[in-house]
């Protein structure tokens, strides 16, 4: 029999086609298959083994052929139900995966031909835009491609921490509890949460992530075989739009999943409609779409960021440094503080660039507590055009001895001295211990 550990084991059975809703509760939840087979967003659980699922996680066990689960533990909710849109994404799968296989079957010379499926998964908030990205791409990784994930939601983002932009191979089915290897991914810092903060840098890092994925994809057949499945933000109105439609069109999209919104659904097949080799494509939004408040949506950015530095279960310790304030650069991306017009030679535009890079005073006490990303730029004119190596956070500024203490995932010295500073910060005292 079972170890139990709180003795609340609990059976289900589950039949074709049908899904077990769980919504952890504060406290771990255990569980496993013992019968049949069933996956969790595409990704398959192995047989009888039990996995522990962490606090407040929402998510369904899927079964095509019928399953038993097992649970131990106590939820704050689970129910099956029997109606859900699985088989109409399945299907979209299907037709990706045709497209994959023609592309790398192509031996033409136009690269048109040998590039898989460009996928974009959008719709507004909570309609299950990041679900249905992993299964995709799980489903696609299953089956051996190694399709490439690009994550654009700079708020709920589930490659790196907030306020980025990120892609990375995907080579295996996600981990429903560890989530996407962040070993390969190519990061962009924005800095911050909300793509309003600043429209033009939004829209430069997309360029430049979308223009290093065609360079990679132009020696790598396999991954242009495989594609590219892109999440998006649920900001779907006025600038929103805007932005969908230079994600769009910024990556050669072929193909446009719209999650449960008609007129959005509507616009985009309107706006597009000269464009012969884009499909839009409507789906149902799962009734399982657990839709998650203003608090959930904080808590879950800030282990996010916690997680980046205490690992998943706080398994990791960062390491922390201190830095002479002449070894670092910390740089500020668009806005900052403005002359006044009448600083301002006459005739000049006081209106700031929202591109410029400009110094930050590392004196300034602005930069406790924030989240700053390490550049592998060489020069301060590349930063926006540079990906980041990984995060800081600023644990304690000693204006008098010239000092910045910060932790680092990594021991020993950064792998650049600039530094991106955003609106980005997280108090790490109050949220993680
Ligand atoms: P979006 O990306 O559109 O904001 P998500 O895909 O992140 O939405 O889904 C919102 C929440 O609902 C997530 O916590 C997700 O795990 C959960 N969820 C999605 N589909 C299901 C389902 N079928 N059953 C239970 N929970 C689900």
């Amino acid at each position: 029999g079972a170890v139990s550990g709180s003795g609340n084991l609990k059976q289900v059975k589950l039949e074709r086609e049908s899904e077990l809703r769980i919504e952890v509760s504060d406290e771990p939840l255990r569980l496993r298959v013992v019968n049949g087979t069933a996956e969790i967003f595409g990704s398959e659980l192995p047989p009888e083994i039990w996995r522990t699922f962490p606090p407040r996680l929402k998510f369904a066990v899927f079964t095509w052929y019928g399953a038993t689960i097992e649970m131990d533990g106590v939820t704050e909710t689970d129910y099956t139900a029997d109606e859900t849109p699985m088989v109409s994404y399945v299907n979209v799968h299907a037709i990706l995966d045709a497209r994959r296989r023609s592309a790398k079957a192509s031996t033409s010379t136009d690269s048109g031909s040998t590039q898989g499926p460009r996928v974009i998964v959008v719709g507004p908030t909570d309609s299950g835009k990041s679900t249905l990205t992993k299964m995709l791409l799980s489903w696609a990784a299953k089956q051996g491609w190694k399709p490439t994930f690009v994550d654009l939601d700079i708020g709920q983002g589930s490659i790196t921490i907030p306020g980025t932009i990120a892609a990375t191979p995907i080579e295996m089915p996600l981990d429903p509890v560890e989530g996407v290897p962040l070993d390969m991914a190519l990061v962009y810092y924005y800095g911050h949460i909300q793509p309003s903060k600043n429209v033009e840098l939004y829209k430069a890092l997309v360029k430049e992530l979308a223009q290093v994925l065609e360079r990679q994809f132009t020696g790598n057949p396999e991954s242009r075989a495989a594609g590219l499945v892109i999440n998006t933000m649920g900001w779907i109105e006025g600038v929103g739009y805007e932005l969908l439609l230079h994600a769009i069109d910024t990556f050669n999209t072929s193909v446009v999943l719209v999650l449960g919104q008609e007129k959005l659904f509507s616009m985009l097949k309107d706006v597009l409609r000269s464009k012969s080799n884009v499909d839009v494509v409507k789906l149902h939004k799962s009734g399982g779409v657990v839709a998650r408040d203003s608090n959930y949506r904080k808590g879950s950015r800030s282990s996010r960021i916690q997680e980046y530095f205490y690992g998943l279960s706080k398994e990791l310790s960062p390491y922390a440094n201190t830095a002479s304030f002449n070894d670092l650069q910390v740089f500020r991306i668009g806005g900052g503080p403005q002359a006044p017009r009448s600083a301002l030679p006459i005739g000049s535009d006081p209106v700031s660039n929202p591109l410029r890079v400009t110094p930050v005073k590392i004196d300034d006490q602005i930069l406790l507590h924030s989240v700053l990303a390490v550049s592998y730029a060489e020069e301060p004119d590349q930063i926006i055009s540079s990906n980041v190596s990984g995060f800081v956070y600023v644990t304690e500024v000693d204006v008098q001895r010239k000092k910045i203490t910060f932790l680092a995932p990594s021991p020993g010295a950064l792998p650049s001295k600039f530094l991106v500073a955003g609106s980005l910060s997280w108090l790490e005292s109050v949220e993680a211990r």
